[in-house]
């Protein structure tokens, strides 16, 4: 292999779009009708390998993720690859802390959204080009080289580079052992399907029904919108599911802190395990009120999907204002930022139970968390990937959950290259299914829109 052939010779963006408002999946509180999108990075090597990587969103503005991705695809494009694996650290602080274009974040919103697909789209050729699964090359790196892609900056009075090696080496010797555990088993998933906020109570009885005979033991539904509503779905969850079955709420940060106590107390005769994004997601000291709150209750506070950065995580574990940890593949700046959050959790003994759904985000975060087992927190205990059954179908090599357990995946990458046919029907505007149903009247079509605002 020449270092020639290794160059990331061009960066791709595509604008992919799923039309879930039609039937409600994905409903929560504060996004009550979104379309599952995502911004799709592909890199392209002179030896022919590509790496695939995205950043999900819900619909309008994944165009405006699509031109910062082009704006930073300069850092990236004509860089020989395992030079950028050579020092990922440097390469990731470049990229995040671009000299100008850092003043649109930094490391937050559209500009770390960006940057968090382009990572991805790195880690996946890394694996690719060394044929593993993204998790496999995880845990086969040594602990020195794993926290060398780690950017410290900012998070060293919580943990150093030493401490994360020691972390990762005092769980060495039983490697194997765990590899062999989660390749039989597979790591526990819990379902978030059986509660959109959209749904009918005849569709949340069906699908509580499906989900328990599937093997699943913990749901998650969606609360906030209406109080009266929240009692009476979560009646209807508990008869269907049983009081032995673990119940979550999601509010999707539509509370105040006061309110998101009285809210919750409210709730606790249905045994809720925890109560998920219960306020503005940057509110730290809020969270940890919360939190206080309602440990007598032994409801938990979980967040961190919208979570911007390590710094914020950080915080957040130091004040003890999350009991569940919850990274996102891609709201963090990719893999080498959320590695960092995972270390830090481990250490101040918050479990990580990861944000899943939307596009690739279950593909993506079962390899994180399948690491996370193998060589640092060394347990499952407590811990669940969340599952959403929406969007697999689109992927090449999608999660496949069986016995309500996510399998390991075998094949090489980070498990989120799309289908051909995917693109070419959802891509947006453009996509064969788009023009259906912009012709049936379904959705407006943006670019006459446009025409119409250049023409008045
Ligand atoms: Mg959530």
């Amino acid at each position: 292999m020449t270092t020639e052939n290794l160059k990331i010779i061009k960066l791709e963006v595509k604008d992919v779009r799923f039309p879930t408002s039609l039937e409600a999946h994905g409903s929560d509180a504060m996004h009550t009708s979104p379309d599952y999108s995502c911004a799709y990075v592909i890199l392209k090597t002179g030896k022919g390998t590509e790496g695939h990587g995205l950043t999900f969103t819900c619909g309008r503005g994944t165009e405006i993720v699509v031109k910062a991705i082009h704006s930073l695809s300069h850092l990236v494009v004509g860089q020989v690859a395992f030079e950028i694996f050579k020092d990922f650290a440097g390469f990731w602080r470049s990229i995040t802390s671009e000299t100008q274009m850092r003043w649109l974040g930094p490391e937050k919103g559209v500009i770390h959204l960006a940057a968090g697909a382009i990572i991805n789209a790195l880690w996946d050729l890394w694996a690719k080009l060394l044929n593993k699964p993204l998790w496999r090359l995880l845990v086969d790196m040594d602990p020195e080289q794993l926290v060398s892609t780690i950017d410290f900056r900012y998070i060293t009075d919580v943990i150093t580079k030493e401490e994360a090696i020691q972390i990762l080496k005092n769980q060495q010797s039983k490697k194997e052992e765990r590899i062999a555990k989660l390749t039989a088993k597979g790591y526990p998933a819990y379902t978030t399907q059986v509660g959109w906020l959209g749904y009918s109570n005849d569709t949340i009885l069906e699908l509580c029904q499906k989900y328990l005979e599937l093997g699943f033991t913990a749901f998650k539904v969606k609360v906030g919108e209406n109080l009266q509503n929240d009692i009476n779905r979560l009646k209807l969850v508990r008869n269907a599911i049983g009081y032995d079955k673990q119940l979550m709420v999601d509010a999707n940060q539509v509370w105040d802190v006061e309110q998101a106590i009285e809210w919750v107390k409210k709730l606790s005769e249905f045994k809720l395990h925890w109560i998920e994004e219960p306020t503005s997601p940057d509110d730290i000291l809020g969270h940890a009120a919360i939190s206080k709150a309602l440990r007598p209750l032994g409801i938990g506070v979980a967040t961190g999907e919208v979570c911007s950065n390590r710094v914020m995580f950080k915080q957040f574990l130091q004040a003890d204002a999350m009991q569940f940890c919850q990274i996102d593949a891609a709201r963090l700046g990719g893999v080498n930022e959320i590695l960092s959050v995972y270390l830090m959790a481990h250490k101040l003994g918050v479990k990580v139970c990861p944000h899943a759904g939307g596009v690739g985000l279950c593909e993506m975060v079962q390899h994180l968390q399948m690491w996370d087992y193998v060589s640092v927190s060394g347990t499952m205990k407590g811990r669940v990937i969340e599952y959403v059954d929406q969007q697999h179908e689109h992927f090449l090599h999608p999660t496949f959950v069986k016995d309500a357990c996510y399998q390991v995946p075998k094949a090489a990458g980070y498990s989120v290259t799309f289908l051909p046919e995917t693109i070419e029907k959802y891509e947006y505007p453009s996509g064969s299914e788009w023009e259906r149903m912009f012709s049936q009247g379904l959705f407006h079509d943006p670019r006459k829109v446009l025409k119409r605002m250049s023409s008045a």
